[in-house]
């Protein structure tokens, strides 16, 4: 049967509807699972998106799946926003995104030391009806919301479980406290935890079955990906390095254990080290002066690189992974915290030159990603109507709560 030029351009047409109904349907698609889905031959579908991202119809993006690069299809404009909130010990962190988790409103708060749950989360609610407002839209366009808290999160109960951590904050169902606020669907998971998934999808961890995210900050905290998952253990405390002991008869930590790593490091120990010599300094002084060149700040940094590398080191014995990423405010001075840290995970000669240590890609977003990332999953938990091709890293949500 020969095809006239008129009826060539309605089969186009109609190529062309299949295939923009296709990626609304699903969200994300890679052009192999457009093929699959629509059934239209590859040529097809690569010259139709090809025409539909010269339209500003459809925008690609390259991505990863089944360990092999492809390009990943999705409407130019996401509809459906989705809420991430970073609960850290000194900083709220709201961020809104569309779908697609490109970040389009964010605000910061300090918080105050003793911040509690109640007040904390109710702040959150407004921002997030504030910067969702701000893009002229309502809080009912939110898909989900995630939280990012900086403390272990049972992944059972959905709260702390250990008393301590986070002071205000024991007893409280954090995803429920806020859904309620906002009458969205809501998950919470530890920052670092979150912080390592959104790595695993889009940043450094991306690819690595078997990976270690690890949060140097107030605290130092850690995100392990073991075969592609998240591992919380049982009452979602794995991770928590900065409760390893260091020093038998060090300093009690807030876990109530002795000479945690916690103790040793992090950033209010290494701003109290320099007071001495420096006089009162923020954090923020700290890295901007070791960066600067500042013997004393480098001093402080490079040693608490030494001491989480050592800790490191002893989880890379137990867990073997391929790859550590390096996150939190501390990452900001790059080589001079990780390079000490390296030293010490490379002297042990049993799993020399089998792991590598980085800088986080999403470099201090990866938090808040995190949460976003709780968000994006939240909404294909309760919506499983999306495919997302982002989790051809193996990191699925269902990992997280495994
Ligand atoms: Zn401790």
């Amino acid at each position: 049967m020969s095809i006239g030029p008129g009826s060539q351009a309605s089969l186009r047409e109609a190529n062309t509807a299949r295939v923009v109904e296709t990626v609304r349907k699903f969200g994300h698609i890679t052009q192999v699972e457009l093929t699959a889905a629509t059934g239209l031959s590859p040529a097809t579908i690569s010259n139709t998106v090809k025409r539909l991202v010269a339209e500003g119809v459809f925008r690609t993006r390259s991505t990863v799946h089944s360990g092999r690069r492809a390009q990943l299809v999705s409407l130019a404009r996401q509809t459906g926003l989705l809420a991430g909130v970073q609960v850290g010990r000194r900083v709220l962190r709201i961020a809104i995104s569309d779908t697609s988790l490109d970040i389009q409103r964010s605000k910061s708060l300090p918080l105050p030391l003793t911040h509690r749950a109640d007040t904390t989360l109710d702040r959150a609610a407004i921002l997030i009806t504030e910067l969702v407002e701000d893009l002229g839209a309502n809080v009912d366009e939110l898909s989900a919301v995630g939280v990012s808290m900086a403390a272990p999160i049972d992944p059972e109960s959905g709260m702390i479980p250990v008393a301590g951590i986070l002071p205000g904050w024991e007893d409280i169902e954090i995803a429920t406290v806020l859904s309620k606020r906002l009458n969205r669907p809501t998950s919470v998971d530890n920052d670092a935890n979150a912080a390592a998934v959104a790595e695993a999808r889009r940043g450094a961890l991306r690819g690595v079955a078997n990976g270690i995210y690890v949060c140097a900050t107030y605290t130092t905290g850690a995100g392990i990906i073991i075969n592609g998952h998240v591992y919380h253990g049982v009452r979602g405390t794995a991770g928590e390095i900065g409760h390893v002991q260091v020093e038998p008869s060090g300093l009690i930590c807030n876990c109530g254990g002795r000479g945690c790593l916690n103790t040793l490091v992090g950033a209010n120990v290494l701003v109290e080290s320099l007071r001495l010599s420096h006089g009162y300094t923020s954090v923020s002084d700290v890295i901007r002066e070791a960066n600067a060149g500042d013997i004393g700040c480098r001093q402080v940094v490079g040693d608490a690189g030494t001491q989480i590398g050592r800790v490191l080191a002893d989880q890379v014995m137990v867990l073997s992974p391929s790859k550590i990423v390096v996150g939190g405010e501390l990452a900001a001075t790059g080589e001079l915290l990780l390079a000490p840290m390296r030293d010490a995970i490379e002297g042990r000669p049993l799993f020399a030159g089998t792991v590598s240590v980085e800088a986080a890609a999403l470099a201090g977003q990866s938090e808040i990603m995190g949460a976003l990332t709780l968000a994006y999953d939240e909404q294909e938990r309760v919506n499983p109507m999306g495919v997302s091709p982002d989790r051809a890293d193996g990191a699925s949500p269902k990992g997280v709560g495994e």
